[in-house]
């Protein structure tokens, strides 16, 4: 469930989570270490909802499955209570929210067998019994071994205001790393399936009100916004009154948005994380 555009188009109050921050202390990476340039890695992605990573990074992700990268996204929630129709029922909402987040995925070019379900129901995700919750991330990064995660930030700011399964979302996966650092936490990783423990060492974080390091997504721009509209459901007036069909003038709309959002000057679109690399 997406914030931003939802209100954009339900109020035209836009004033949540960061898409796009001002960077702060911007890092220098070479350029063969930079996202753009990465190749036939494992990229683990962790999401809340199934929409968060196309918002927020769907361009970098579209320039990674192109590069050859392995790509796994992994999304806690079935997102089954974003709709204000009041005929919609939570069963099928979670379904049409995974054909959604399949079609999505497909046009940025990761097939939906990449596509690793939870299940947690929408909104419930700090009800989850947080310990269990931690070992089953920990288990995904023992057993994917990623080059490279990405994750909502789980900055000092953030808290304040983010929505409770990002919050959740967030701080577990920041846990998780340390948990699959170290053999005795979750030991029956390693003594029952032989999943010998890992550190991630490079990771990004989205929704970043700090990011420190920026992506051109130019040449995969139009990929993205794509792939956003694939989550039909998300916007007015399918948001009211459930249509498959894409209103003309929503697309107008985001696509406008998407460029504010994307800082689209001089011909350049881009995506802000925040790295951190060990
Ligand atoms: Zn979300």
């Amino acid at each position: 469930m997406f914030i931003p555009l939802f209100a954009l188009f339900i109020s035209f109050r836009v004033d949540a989570q960061p898409i796009i921050a001002d960077l702060v202390n911007p890092v220098e990476v070479s350029n063969d270490m930079r996202v753009e340039n990465m190749a036939g890695k494992t990229i683990l992605v962790f999401t809340p909802h199934p929409d968060d990573e196309t918002f927020s990074m769907g361009g970098t992700l579209a320039l990674l499955a192109k590069n050859g990268n392995r790509i796994h996204i992994i999304i806690y929630t079935n997102d089954n209570k974003g709709s204000l129709d009041l005929e919609m029922t939570s069963e099928r909402l979670a379904r049409i929210r995974k054909a959604e987040e399949e079609k999505a995925c497909a046009l940025l070019g990761i097939a939906k067998e990449n596509i690793h379900w939870l299940g947690y129901e929408d909104g419930d995700l700090e009800y989850a019994e947080p310990r269990a919750l931690r070992g089953t991330i920990a288990r995904y990064i023992k057993l994917y071994r990623p080059d490279v995660v990405f994750s909502p930030d789980p900055g000092a700011t953030w808290l304040q205001w983010h929505k409770t399964d990002h919050r959740m979302a967030a701080n577990i996966t920041n846990d998780a790393f340390i948990a699959a650092e170290w053999h005795l936490y979750y030991p029956e990783h390693l003594l029952v399936e032989n999943l010998e423990p890992f550190n991630v060492r490079e990771f990004y974080f989205y929704y970043s009100q700090q990011p420190n390091y920026e992506v051109n997504i130019t040449s995969v721009f139009e990929e993205k916004m794509q792939a956003a509209l694939a989550h039909v459901s998300q916007f007015e007036p399918s948001l009211s009154r459930y249509t498959p069909e894409l209103d003309p003038r929503t697309a107008q709309g985001v696509n406008d948005r998407f460029f504010q959002l994307h800082l689209c000057n001089d011909g350049k679109c881009v995506e802000r994380f925040r790295r951190v690399g060990k």
